[in-house]
């Protein structure tokens, strides 16, 4: 590290703790604002993580408005969304021309260190920040002054503990990702609801396709999940696997402030999402845009009205789904509504990707409920 971090700056602007899709969509948003940037990240690239990979459409929008370029043979383009439980099935398409986007983690880190280091942000890995202040950011020996300091070093940050940040009930789930070398079987991002655990399916390139599983049961590992679900094994039977199994938590968590002084959080440090949205990267470069602006105004309040309104649809939506979870009656009856009537399917989606205003989803809810109570 020390060779490394002497050749940090003195100075910045804007310091970023934490060079994952958080951290380099603030340092791409605040030098679109023409700030000076430095990111450190304790890790080195490209950066991979436990993830489902996948974009929906308001997130692919994000990332057109960052600029960052995704190379056509790395990706995979899905138009919808499908639950599966059991032999039942409901789609929904997102409305064209949008569509979303699947990626593997350490092609999307390297599309966005590369759009980064093209605006002119500095980018030093293997560099953990190992303090903050008012003034400035300590990286071992070394120590760079800031105006600003962004803490995008994830679930467990540190930057929001030391900006006295912390304080949350987490309600969390247990996940696990592995990608299997088959050609996506659809064009569709599929959820597979089983008695006790989700799988998330997407193809993230012609020949890959990432596996995402989900549950409540630490000791739940993606092969017995999987084996629950005899669907989506059937559609990997044969297939090499070719990731080693990586886990993480996730769920629901929300700080009461984002933002102490100097110090703004975005990311998962700045609250989480549940795995089942697939909006946990598309949130956090809505966010970056947002706080970017905030600084340029130096009004971080505003970051904190607007972060708090962006998180409230993700929020919703992974209560409503996950309210399905752990009740297999509730699941059959609802897949059976979204079957039989698949607009009611339709408008959720559309709620979800931020097509649907709230005011026209609640017709939506009131059908949905009335076919619960009365099937
Ligand atoms: C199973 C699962 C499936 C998911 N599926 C999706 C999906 O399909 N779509 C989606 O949009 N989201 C999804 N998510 C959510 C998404 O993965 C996260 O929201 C996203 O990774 C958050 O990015 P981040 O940059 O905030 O944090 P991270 O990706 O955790 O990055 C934090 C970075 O900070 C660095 N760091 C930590 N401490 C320090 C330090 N002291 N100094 C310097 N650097 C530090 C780390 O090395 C790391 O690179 C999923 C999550 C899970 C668990």
């Amino acid at each position: 590290m020390g060779a490394l971090t002497r050749t940090l700056p003195d100075s910045t602007d804007v310091f970023v703790v934490g060079g994952g899709p958080a951290g380099l969509a603030a340092a791409i948003a605040a030098r679109q604002r023409e700030f000076r940037v430095v990111v450190a990240d304790g890790a080195h690239p490209p950066i991979d993580k436990a993830c489902g990979e996948g974009f929906l459409p308001d997130g692919v929008a994000a990332l057109q408005r960052l600029g960052i370029q995704i190379p056509a043979d790395n990706a995979w383009l899905f138009s919808g969304i499908r639950f599966r439980s059991g032999e039942l099935s409901a789609d929904a398409r997102f409305a064209e021309p949008s569509c979303g986007l699947a990626i593997r983690r350490t092609c999307l880190h390297c599309a966005m260190t590369k759009r980064a280091k093209q605006l002119g942000a500095e980018l030093f890995w293997g560099a953990p920040a190992t303090g903050i202040c008012a003034e400035g950011v300590r990286v071992g020996d070394r120590f760079v002054r800031a105006r600003w300091i962004v803490g995008a070093d994830g679930a467990n940050s540190r930057v929001r503990r030391w900006a006295g940040l912390d304080h949350s009930r987490p309600q969390l789930r247990y996940a696990f990702r592995r990608h299997f070398h088959v050609t996506p079987w659809t064009d569709h991002m599929e959820v597979y609801w089983g008695q006790r655990c989700q799988a998330y399916a997407t193809g993230v390139n012609h020949n890959q396709v990432c596996i995402a599983l989900a549950s409540h049961n630490p000791k739940l590992r993606l092969e017995d999940g999987l084996n629950s679900l005899p669907a989506l094994r059937a559609r990997l039977q044969g297939a090499e696997v070719v990731s080693n199994e990586r886990g993480a938590l996730t769920g629901n968590r929300q700080f009461a402030r984002v933002w102490q002084k100097n110090v703004a959080l975005i990311g998962d440090a700045s609250g989480t999402v549940d795995a089942i949205t697939g909006e946990g990267i598309g949130l956090a470069f809505r966010q970056a845009i947002s706080l970017a602006d905030s600084l340029r105004s130096g009004d971080l309040d505003a970051y904190q009205r607007k972060h708090r309104r962006l998180a409230l649809r993700p929020k919703w939506m992974a209560r409503l789904m996950l309210s399905m979870d752990r009740r297999p009656k509730l699941q059959q009856h609802t897949l059976k509504i979204f079957e039989r009537h698949p607009e009611i399917f339709q408008r959720l989606v559309e709620f979800h990707v931020g097509v649907l205003p709230p005011s026209q989803l609640v017709r939506q809810g009131l059908m949905l409920g009335w076919e619960l109570l009365t099937t």
